[in-house]
């Protein structure tokens, strides 16, 4: 990459990011190109944004239409996209009503504060959350409080108030966090950025049991599990377990900002006129990517041939375990939401990864991160794993 692009950015942006030095300028499908002409088969997706692969044509095509047509006049009217895209959220759904706005930690915002109003219509103004260890919800205030690592609330105290943060897969802890002042529940159905972390049975659908016996509300943050990404429309699905609010963001317009809180109940009806707002939510230009997202992810089989595709790169992944039993703890995730627990420090892995041409993540120091577009073929996943095994050949958990 030119020097001088890579001076101008970490110059002259804040100093958020560890950067790879790779400059992309174009992709198709799971195919991403660097202004080197390299390419490069995409196992990050954006971080589980671009599920339906880089510049799809349908999405491009809806989003120039509508940007040719109207792209902006605020929720002080009414525009057509926003009613579509709801109905198709709420009909495919266990929710009634959709709230949109502009990304995940604004959705987890708006399902956080609908509990303040719970506990204060229903619970004598109960407003503690009890959210779980190696959650991640977000960067906002409310939302870095809510996520159980230290890591990324270092600095920023003090906190907002009223949060505990219990260990994963653990119902005796969340009965013994509980106290007067729990109003609400928030959980990823399956744990990304915390190391891809499924749940154990029956878990999600004991937590749903325990809010209802206590009047709780119970919040799925499905910002980077719903979609599709777990071989399911939404997490949930597998496991019998229904929340009473959902957050949704990543995937939802493939690669535009756009998140939704959506709710059933009575949870649906707290918000009235000027409770809530954001200024950009369901623009018309934006709904109209949500719109074929949802429309592409509901057609007949294409869910069914992403859920088949994570068996296959799982059994990938999984022979790769076998064959490098002392390097790899641990294959596991969900669908095309997949992570590898490495017996060391991945970083080399990532890069060396990404030399050979291929985008991989790894997070929590130690889990390789795969959120490929849920339209990768076997043969990209082959590709991926005969490059990854050669990576692993080399590689000694120790350095
Ligand atoms: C990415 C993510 C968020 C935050 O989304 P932003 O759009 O970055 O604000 C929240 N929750 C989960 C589970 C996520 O994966």
């Amino acid at each position: 990459m030119p020097d001088e692009l890579k001076k101008q950015v970490d110059d002259l942006l804040m100093n958020t990011y560890g950067r790879s030095p790779v400059t992309f300028v174009r992709g198709q499908g799971c195919t991403l190109f660097d202004d080197q002409g390299k390419s490069y088969l995409d196992f990050l997706a954006g971080i589980a944004v671009v599920n339906l692969g880089h510049a799809h044509p349908g999405v491009s095509q809806a989003v120039c239409n509508q940007a040719l047509k109207l792209t902006h006049v605020s929720n002080l009217f009414y525009t057509e996209p926003q009613a579509r895209v709801a109905r198709l959220l709420v009909e495919n759904s266990f929710a009634q009503r959709v709230f949109f706005c502009n990304s995940g930690a604004e959705a987890n915002e708006g399902a956080l504060k609908l509990t303040r109003l719970w506990g204060k219509k229903k619970l004598g103004g109960a407003y503690g959350v009890i959210t779980m260890e190696m959650s991640f919800h977000g960067r906002t205030m409310k939302t870095l409080t809510a996520t159980g690592q230290k890591k990324i609330k270092e600095g920023y105290d003090p906190l907002v108030p009223g949060f505990k943060h219990v260990p994963f897969g653990d119902l005796a802890a969340l009965e013994a966090a509980w106290d007067d002042n729990t109003c609400a529940v928030m959980v990823e159905p399956v744990q990304g950025e915390g190391g891809v972390n499924v749940p154990p049975e029956g878990y999600l659908s004991g937590l749903r049991e325990l809010c209802d016996q206590r009047g709780a509300l119970l919040i799925f943050d499905e910002i980077q599990t719903g979609l599709g990404r777990t071989g399911k429309l939404f997490a949930y699905e597998h496991f019998g377990a229904e929340p009473h609010i959902m957050t949704l963001a990543k995937g939802l317009a493939n690669g535009l900002p756009a998140g939704a809180v959506l709710a059933a109940g009575e949870a649906a009806e707290l918000f009235t006129p000027g409770a809530h707002a954001t200024t950009f939510g369901a623009g018309p230009v934006i709904m109209e990517a949500c719109r074929v997202v949802l429309e592409t992810l509901t057609s007949p089989g294409f869910l069914d041939q992403a859920a088949k595709t994570g068996e296959y790169l799982r059994a990938r992944l999984q022979d790769l375990a076998a064959k490098h039993p002392d390097k790899i703890k641990q294959v596991r995730g969900l669908g095309l939401m997949l992570g590898l627990e490495l017996a060391g420090s991945g970083a080399a892995v990532v890069r060396d990864m990404l030399a050979r041409g291929f985008v991989l993540n790894c997070t929590q120091d130690k889990v390789l991160r795969f959120l490929p577009p849920l339209i990768v073929n076997p043969g990209e996943i082959d590709a991926m794993g005969q490059a990854l095994d050669q990576v692993l050949a080399a590689w000694s958990p120790a350095a």
